[in-house]
């Protein structure tokens, strides 16, 4: 069985407080309500991390991503977070390939690829992002572009290493805009994914990947999606800000 993941990206959202009160009514809302087998990764900005820590302690099923980490090990790079730091304070997950990165800090397919191996040396699981803009779903091979972008920054790895990694798929037409990918058009793309998984790692490797679904996820639609087959939870942004919002996509999950 593939893990059920509900993922919360905040991107650069939460003053200091505010990310402690969400944080804390989302572990007392899923204590009461969640039932059921279902990991919760929130993704603060990691100026939090350390506090927030704290706040998921006693949930078992809660988790902290970082948003990005650097590519190389240390040293001279102001500004930047390595996986080692992470590790150091216990973060299991990291976001790699955000489409944000991709666009706003021109992160290609080659420095994702240096990310993702140097967050698996330090333990940590990366939360791989990927999808099509507007333009190349209506003029290319979209599905090939998607199908690439997975080549080249993760088809290096191991099968081993390859089942620490998280796929999270998100059209960048779909991302803050309100349209959300219908379930049938995310589950043509996630099933792509697992197949081109499987000719290169095998079947039994690619049924063990959780594909997770990204772009104007909400409460409303995220039963529809949850339960196509392919598609095993969602990385949520806007949604994920609200605590009664978040707790109702994690119980669709
Ligand atoms: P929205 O849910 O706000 O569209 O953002 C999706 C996203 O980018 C999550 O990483």
């Amino acid at each position: 069985m593939r893990k059920k993941i509900v993922a919360g990206n905040w991107k650069m959202n939460k003053l200091a407080d505010e990310a402690v009160a969400l944080t804390s009514e989302l572990v007392n809302m899923a204590n009461d309500e969640v039932k059921g087998d279902v990991k919760v990764i929130l993704c603060p900005p990691a100026i939090y991390l350390t506090t927030l820590k704290k706040y998921i302690e006693e949930s078992p099923n809660f988790a902290l991503a970082a948003q990005n980490c650097s590519d190389k090990v240390s040293g001279a790079f102001t500004g930047e977070i390595s996986a080692a730091m992470l590790q150091s304070i216990g973060i299991e997950y990291v976001l790699v390939g955000h489409s944000e990165r991709r666009q706003y800090f021109n992160e290609s397919n080659e420095l994702l690829a240096a990310k993702v191996n140097i967050a698996l040396e330090y333990g940590i699981s990366p939360i791989f992002c990927c999808g099509e803009s507007l333009d190349q779903r209506q003029n290319e091979d979209y599905i090939g572009f998607v199908k690439n972008q997975i080549t080249e920054s993760l088809f290096h790895l191991s099968a081993e290493q390859l089942l620490s990694v998280v796929i999270a798929y998100e059209p960048i037409w779909a991302i803050g805009t309100g349209l959300t990918a219908s379930a049938e058009q995310a589950q043509e793309m996630h099933a792509a994914l697992r197949a081109h998984i499987a000719t290169k790692y095998g079947t039994e490797t690619a049924e063990e990947i959780s594909i997770l679904y990204g772009g104007s996820v909400t409460a409303a639609s995220a039963d529809e999606l949850f339960a196509s087959p392919d598609i095993d939870g969602g990385l949520v942004g806007g949604a994920s800000l609200k605590s009664r919002e978040f707790t109702n996509i994690i119980k669709a999950r």
